[in-house]
């Protein structure tokens, strides 16, 4: 494997075009020769069952490419990960379906999983988790291939490389995490600690159709017309991480949290094509990081405490809630019920935003509190 971080400028799915690429990627990596007979995870970001036009999960061309490439090579491809709510077959038939993950499984391309037991795994040396609760299809893989949609994300900025592998934790399980680590910083230092004890093999990055502004799911599409992979997820996020912020990416959550474990997070910005800096122009990046970060990091408690409600983010239920339960049941903190539409006590918020990453009708939108605008 290489460390290095390839970049590739392709403007649609073209599955022909993107097996080109695969290769080159597993040529680079020294995967050819590895492949045969071994079972290889590929972890999509299946966040929930969406169509591929919406930008939220990893484009099912997009893996049929890559799967097509591993079984050139003797391999044995899978798809798995775990979308936010319950995590059992119908949830999952449901999920894969939207996707369109079924259609190319039936036509032979890979398998799909429908294990929905998980199990222990220790992370002693965790710098926030001492252990964690993971999905029983890891155990299966010889080799994990991480392919992760490139998204904005309303708590941690930019939901990628690292983020991708919150999925590998089972269904609703996920709202313990967000439940005890409430500050961004621990959230992230936790995914990091998740990193270490299951660490891709490979990442690429579905970055051809991604998501700028609310993302993870109630953003726009956008294109950024590039495709990046790497054996090192740390090094792609922070790169990736600059592109979509450039000069004030430091004080981000990612590359704040990668510092304080003493990785570098400075790179040497001509290892950017101009083609990739032109794809990453006005980037539209969600605002409650700076708030929240601000509140969490920057300031003594107690201050922190008296000027939340006049700058933090909050959600807000817009009028198109159906009022189906989802944010309901996934509200880590369990402040929303359900009536007409659902309601939130903000008094017991803890600002993770899943309502808003989980609602499949976009009612869940981010309102920012007039002196947060100011400031932010
Ligand atoms: S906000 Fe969304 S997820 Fe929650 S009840 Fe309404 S429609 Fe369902
Ligand atoms: S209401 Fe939304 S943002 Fe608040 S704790 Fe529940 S899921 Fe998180």
């Amino acid at each position: 494997m290489t460390d290095e971080l390839l970049f590739y400028r392709q403007t649609d799915y073209n599955i022909k075009d993107l097996e080109n690429i695969v290769d080159d990627i597993f040529k680079k990596n020294q995967l050819k020769d590895k492949l045969d007979e071994k079972k290889v995870l590929l972890k999509v970001n299946l966040l929930m069952g969406k169509s591929p036009d919406e930008a939220i999960t990893t484009n099912p061309d997009f893996v049929i490419a890559v799967a097509r490439t591993i079984k050139k090579y003797g391999g044995q491809p899978y798809l798995a990960d775990s979308p936010g709510g319950p995590f059992n077959k119908t949830s999952l038939k449901f999920a894969y379906s939207k996707s369109g993950y079924i259609e190319p499984a039936e036509a032979g391309e890979y398998d799909l999983n429908y294990n929905s037991e998980y199990f222990n795994l220790e992370s002693l040396e965790g710098y926030r988790a001492k252990s964690f609760k993971i999905c029983s299809f890891v155990k299966e893989a010889d080799l994990i291939i991480n392919l992760p949609k490139l998204k904005t994300h309303g708590l941690t900025l930019y939901t990628g490389a690292i983020k991708n592998l919150f999925g590998l934790v089972p269904g609703i399980t996920k709202a313990e995490y967000h439940l005890k680590l409430q500050k961004i910083n621990d959230f992230c230092h936790m995914l990091l600690d998740l990193h270490e004890v299951i660490t891709p093999d490979l990442t690429i990055m579905d970055g051809i159709l991604g998501m700028e502004g609310d993302g993870p799911s109630s953003g726009v599409a956008r294109k950024f017309n590039t495709v990046f992979a790497s054996s090192n997820a740390i090094d792609m996020d922070i790169v990736i991480s600059y592109l979509l912020r450039k000069d004030k990416y430091k004080n981000d959550p990612w590359p704040e949290a990668i510092s304080e474990r003493g990785l570098a997070i400075d790179f040497d910005k001509g290892i950017i094509p101009d083609w990739v800096l032109e794809n990453f122009q006005d980037v539209k990046t969600p605002k409650v990081d700076k708030a929240s970060n601000l509140i969490d990091r920057r300031l003594p408690e107690p201050i922190s405490k008296f000027i939340e409600k006049f700058i933090r983010p909050e959600p807000i239920i817009l009028d198109n809630c159906i009022a189906c339960g989802i944010c309901a049941k996934n509200c880590p903190a369990k402040v929303i019920t359900i009536k007409n539409k659902a309601e939130i006590d903000l008094s017991g918020c803890i600002r993770c935003f899943c309502c808003q990453e989980l609602c499949p009708h976009n009612a869940v939108e981010i309102k920012y509190p007039l002196l947060g605008k100011l400031l932010f």
